[in-house]
C-alpha cells in the first residue's frame, strides 16, 4: 500500500518538498504519495487529524506551524526540544514523534557538500530565531575554535548563548553580540539566518566580517544573489552558497527517518539550484 506523507504551511504553494521528497522516492524505489497541504492559520491541529485519520505516516512542517507541531507531538527528540519546534513529526498508532532536521541538514551541506570544515573555525551565525536556534547544537558538534551569535534583539542572542553553555560537550568559546561590535572582527564562515533576505533587506553588518577565503552561506533558497550575498561578493569572498543544500538536506534526513534509506541530494540539489549571480 502507497503510504502517505506530506508538507504543511500557510502559505505552501512555493514549497519544493514534494518535488524533492518524490525524487527521493523514485531514486531508492520507496512506494510513497506526498502531499501539500494548505493548513489553515490556527487549524493546526484539526488538520493534521485529518490527515492521520486518513492514513498519514508523516509530515514535514514550515512556517507558521514549527511550533505548533512541536506542541501536537507526545515525544520530541533532542533537537526538537532544544529548537522548541519541529519541522518533521513521525505518526506510529497515537504516538506522534517529533524531530527537528534543519540544523543536521545546514551543517551537512557545509561541511559535507560544500567541503567547508567548522572544526578549529570562526563561526558567525545572524539571526537567533527558529532556524538559529536549530543550528545551534549541530554547530557545537562541530567544535568550532569561535562562535558568535549576533542578533538585531540582542537579548535572543544571550539566551541561545545560554542554551550553548548549557549544552555544550567540547571547549567552544560562544559569545552573543549586537551587530554593531562585529566591525573589524573577520570571520571563516558567515551564516545568514536571519530572515532580512525574504524582505530584499540586509542585516545592519559591517563588511570586515568577510575575508576572501570566508564562505558567506544564506540559509533562504531560490532568492539569487541576496544583499548579503551581494555584501559578501563587493568584499571580494569566493565562497558563497544558499540554503538549497540544506533544505534537500534535511528533507534527506526526515525520509531516512521515516524510511530507514538514505538518499542521494546531489540531484534535487542540481535540479533547484538557483544561480548566485
Ligand atoms: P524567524 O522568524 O524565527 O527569525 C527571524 C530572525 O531574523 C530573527 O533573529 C530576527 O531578529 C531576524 N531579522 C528579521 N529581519 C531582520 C532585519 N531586517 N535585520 C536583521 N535581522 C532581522 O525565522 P527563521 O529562523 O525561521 O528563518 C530564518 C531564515 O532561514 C529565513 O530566511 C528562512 O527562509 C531560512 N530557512 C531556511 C531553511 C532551509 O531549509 N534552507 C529552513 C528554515 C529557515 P529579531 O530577533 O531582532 O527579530
Amino acid at each position: 500500500m502507497t503510504d502517505k506523507y506530506a508538507v504543511i504551511g500557510n502559505p505552501i504553494d512555493f514549497s519544493k518538498s514534494p518535488f524533492i521528497h518524490m525524487s527521493f522516492a523514485s531514486s531508492t524505489q520507496q512506494d510513497i504519495e506526498y502531499t501539500k497541504i494548505l493548513g489553515p492559520l490556527g487549524g493546526f491541529k484539526e488538520t493534521v487529524d485529518q490527515f492521520r485519520k486518513a492514513g498519514g505516516r508523516g509530515i514535514n512542517i514550515t512556517a507558521p506551524f514549527k511550533l505548533d507541531a512541536f506542541q501536537y507531538a507526545s515525544k520530541r527528540s533532542p533537537a526538537a526540544e532544544l529548537a522548541g519546534a519541529a519541522n518533521a513529526l513521525s505518526f506510529a498508532g497515537d504516538e506522534v514523534i517529533a524531530e527537528n532536521f534543519d540544523g543536521v541538514g545546514l551543517v551537512r551541506d557545509v561541511v559535507h557538500n560544500l567541503k567547508h570544515q567548522l572544526k578549529d573555525k570562526r563561526v558567525l551565525l545572524l539571526g537567533a530565531g527558529g532556524a538559529a536556534r536549530g543550528a545551534l547544537l549541530p554547530f557545537l558538534y562541530e567544535a568550532p575554535e569561535l562562535l558568535v551569535i549576533a542578533n538585531r534583539t540582542l537579548s535572543k542572542a544571550q539566551e541561545l548563548k545560554r542554551i550553548a553553555e548549557k549544552n555544550q560537550t567540547q571547549q567552544n568559546q560562544v559569545s552573543a553580540l549586537p551587530f554593531s561590535a562585529l566591525a573589524g572582527m573577520q570571520f571563516d564562515v558567515i551564516f545568514n539566518a536571519t530572515s532580512a533576505s525574504l524582505r530584499n533587506e540586509l542585516p545592519a553588518i559591517s563588511a570586515t566580517v568577510f575575508g576572501a577565503e570566508s564562505l558567506a552561506y544564506e540559509l533562504a533558497y531560490a532568492k539569487g544573489l541576496t544583499p548579503f550575498l551581494q555584501l559578501a561578493k563587493s568584499s571580494g569572498v569566493k565562497h558563497l552558497a544558499d540554503g538549497v543544500g540544506m533544505l534537500a538536506e534535511q528533507a534527506a534526513e526526515a525520509f531516512s527517518w521515516w524510511r530507514g534509506v538514505r538518499p542521494d541530494t546531489s540531484k534535487v540539489i542540481r535540479e533547484l539550484t538557483v544561480p548566485l549571480n
